[in-house]
């Protein structure tokens, strides 16, 4: 390698990427008292991070991957926040150039874990670590504590675990930040807390959108409602932050946030990641897919409109005062099925794990979730503590306190839903979290139908409910059941 000479102390630890996360995360280790080498590929940005907030402590600039490697002290520790994909691949590449075997890269991006466990083997190839670890807590939460979840090898992990520790966020005692397992066990475990946020996010949406269209509410009454509702049992970030958007006014003309910002909503992939690696693992974790679902019907704006032109519009029953669902269904509704988001996430880490190793410790997890993080809460909390006097618990919707809550509320979900698809108001997360409990509640399923089709058609063989063995009927000919285990 062939350093720059540079003059001065050397820092102990780069960001790479100044975008939003970055240049928070860089000032939150300054002030922290770390000396931070920072590096944007365009020169500005860096410069401008160190105009602003230099005298929070100290950043160093540097004008090349080069300086940045020459300004740091060894083993190296570069923390990278670019876009996951090809960007984070090309930001390797450059400082693979420039590294010493032992320096270790830690990833804070939301990168997908089978390329975090592509990346640390082709790394560590040439003697460098990889720290896939997953931040969460937005453009805020890196400044002031996010949490941090991380994955990796313990010696790695180990020579950057002080520096991550220290910015991030804290629950009481509790340190918001830990390796939760090897490879892209941080990664999966940020993908999947995405995925619980996607669904969080929409069994939200739709309750607003229930308020505001089967009750007379309005929006400063939707959002006194979520205010209040977050002094109770569905106490979270998501909660008041959804509350702030229903009462935000726009400035420039005056109506609800809500009735001009165009309803299309965007994704950058974590929740369908989420969602596909639970249909791989066979985890039904039904909204968390509808929550990715939605966004995609959201954006079909052509397909959206050749339909109602073709089929006519959905004509919604006008709200009367009073004909809608009641506050209290709507509330018990909510936190129904944010319960089974959580269990449905939780199931899925738990399946990876399973399948591949990946994050072992549940009751781990849910303490880094505790605080810094988008999906933290009180329901969040109290699955934390169940988890921690009884880690191993096989059915997380069959323990308290998720089946207290979907035994109190299933009911009031019930009614919200019928009340929903009866005024035709779209709530596809909500319905998806109410034909979820029915299914696990129901003693037999129609697919004892699906098993008969199975044979028919293919032969596939099917069980008995009244004794063991497998079985073939010759649908096509005498109708008679033939054993396939003799
Ligand atoms: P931004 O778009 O704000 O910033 C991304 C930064 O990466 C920019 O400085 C950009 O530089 C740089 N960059 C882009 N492409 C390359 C490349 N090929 N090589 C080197 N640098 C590049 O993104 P965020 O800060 O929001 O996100 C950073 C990472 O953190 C992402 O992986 C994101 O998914 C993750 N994340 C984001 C959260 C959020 O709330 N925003 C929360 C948690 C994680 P340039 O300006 O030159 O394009």
């Amino acid at each position: 390698m062939n350093s720059p000479h540079v003059s001065g102390p050397l820092a102990d630890a780069a960001v790479v990427g100044l975008g939003v996360m970055g240049a928070n995360l860089a000032r939150n280790l300054a002030r922290h008292g770390y000396r931070v080498a920072v590096y944007d590929r365009l020169p500005g940005k860096g410069a401008a991070l160190l105009a602003r907030h230099n005298q929070e402590g100290h950043l160093l600039l540097a004008d090349s991957v080069g300086d940045l490697s020459a300004r740091l002290t060894r083993p190296r520790r570069v923390l990278l926040l670019v876009p996951a994909g090809a960007a984070t691949d090309a930001a390797i590449d450059a400082l693979t150039g420039v590294l010493e075997p032992g320096d270790i890269l830690v990833d804070c991006g939301n990168a997908h874990a089978d390329d975090t466990e592509r990346r640390e083997a082709a790394l560590l190839g040439r003697g460098l670590h990889l720290v896939g670890a997953g931040v969460s807590g937005g453009e805020e939460g890196a400044l002031r504590g996010p949490s941090i979840m991380a994955g990796g090898t313990e010696r790695a992990w180990e020579a950057v675990r002080p520096l991550l520790e220290s910015v991030a966020a804290r629950a009481g005692t509790t340190v918001c930040c830990a390796r939760v397992g090897p490879g892209g066990a941080g990664h999966l475990a940020k993908t999947v807390h995405n995925g619980i946020e996607y669904a969080v996010m929409q069994v939200l949406a739709e309750t607003c959108d229930l308020v505001l269209r089967r009750t007379d509410a309005g929006h400063a009454g939707l959002a006194d409602l979520l205010a209040h509702w977050n002094k109770g049992d569905l106490e979270s970030y998501l909660v008041a932050l959804t509350a702030a958007a229903a009462a935000h006014v726009d400035p420039s003309t005056g109506a609800p946030f809500l009735n001009v910002v165009d309803d299309a909503a965007d994704q950058l992939g974590t929740g369908r990641w989420a969602a596909r690696a639970a249909l791989d693992l066979g985890v039904p974790a039904e909204a968390l897919a509808q929550a990715v679902f939605a966004r995609f019907i959201s954006r079909d704006v052509e397909g959206r409109a050749a339909v109602r032109s073709a089929v006519g519009p959905l004509r919604v029953t006008p709200a009367q005062s009073g004909a809608g669902p009641a506050e209290t269904d709507l509330r018990d509704a909510l936190l129904v099925a944010t319960a089974v988001a959580y269990a449905q996430g939780l199931d899925t880490i738990r399946a990876a794990d399973a399948a591949c190793g990946r994050v072992t410790d549940l009751a781990r997890l849910t303490g880094l979730w505790r605080a810094g993080c988008i999906i933290r809460g009180r329901l969040l909390e109290r699955i934390s503590d169940t988890l921690a006097v009884r880690p191993d618990t096989p059915v997380l919707l069959a323990a308290e306190p998720l089946a207290e809550i979907v035994r109190d509320g299933s009911a009031a979900l019930r009614r919200v839903v019928l009340d929903a698809v009866a005024a035709g108001v779209p709530v596809p997360a909500l319905a998806s979290v109410l034909t979820h409990l029915d299914q696990l509640r129901t003693p037999r399923l129609a697919t004892a139908m699906v098993q008969a089709q199975r044979d028919a058609m293919g032969a596939h063989g099917y069980r008995r409910v009244d004794r063991a063995g497998s079985y073939h009927t010759r649908w096509n000919a005498d109708g008679a059941e033939i054993p396939l285990d003799a």
